[in-house]
């Protein structure tokens, strides 16, 4: 039997591995107690000075939060062709973690938020058992919306949608109507890149902001958590048929 889902749940996830979610923001997390999940990809490392290393991921996994799979390159992974460099792909980030004492992921985030049936099937072949994708095909990209609720009921676990994608524009009030939906069964699952974030501007979030949003989460007594931890409530394997497993965004 499934556990309840308390109200005011919330998955915090952090992609790229930018220098800022070493530096910044796990400190900032782990003083609240509250738990995210950081997707890592070796895309942008070579620039050591806006982004992680191994070892920084490493640091956050000694901290206590969980590390996951964002491909190594940061390409799409879209199609049929895809799916065979994912599965290289894969393998490339999960030894790279191995030789820094890191274990093998669990959870993996959708790059650039695209996905497909063929990727997709590597992801379950390989015993991945969480995946985020974005807001899309709901909401369109680059814009400030509300995105779909996690419904452990009726979403695949591997297409996990992100209920608030952060932009540097963000407001308090637009994270308080993000995090506010999570109730009823539903989570609210929020993606943040760096804090800030130098070499993505288009993604950035003001670190001012960002400890509003924290505040905001302590005060309000939520419950912060990775997203493997969103296992515990999820329904038998075979219960859940989600049209989204059929589809693949962005359209060809
Ligand atoms: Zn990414």
């Amino acid at each position: 039997m499934n556990s309840p889902i308390p109200d005011k749940t919330v998955v915090l996830t952090f992609d790229d591995a930018v220098k800022s979610h070493v530096a910044f923001v796990a400190p900032l997390l782990k003083k609240h107690g509250f738990g995210a999940t950081f997707f890592v990809c070796n895309a942008w490392m070579d620039d050591t000075e806006h982004f992680m290393s191994w070892e920084d991921a490493a640091a956050l996994h000694a901290m206590g939060f969980e590390i996951g799979n964002h491909s190594w390159t940061h390409a799409g992974f879209v199609t049929a062709q895809d799916a065979e460099k994912l599965r290289g792909e894969l393998a490339q980030v999960e030894e790279a973690l191995a030789a820094v004492g890191v274990p093998r992921p669990v959870s993996f985030g959708w790059p650039g938020n695209g996905f497909g049936p063929e990727p997709l099937a590597v992801l379950r072949e390989k015993g991945y058992q969480f995946a985020r994708r974005g807001m899309q095909p709901e909401q369109p990209y680059g814009e400030i919306r509300l995105g779909p609720l996690y419904d452990v009921t009726r979403h695949d676990p591997l297409l996990i949608p992100t209920s608030g994608d952060a932009y540097p524009e963000w407001t308090l009030e637009h994270f308080k109507k993000v995090v506010d939906r999570a109730r009823d069964g539903r989570i609210a699952i929020v993606q943040f890149h760096g804090v800030p974030d130098i070499a993505h501007p288009w993604v950035h979030t003001p670190p001012e902001q960002f400890r509003k949003y924290v505040q905001y989460l302590a005060d309000g007594g939520f419950h912060v958590i990775a997203l493997r931890e969103v296992g515990r409530y999820l329904p038998a394997a075979g219960e859940i048929d989600d049209p989204m497993a059929r589809r693949r965004w962005p359209e060809k």
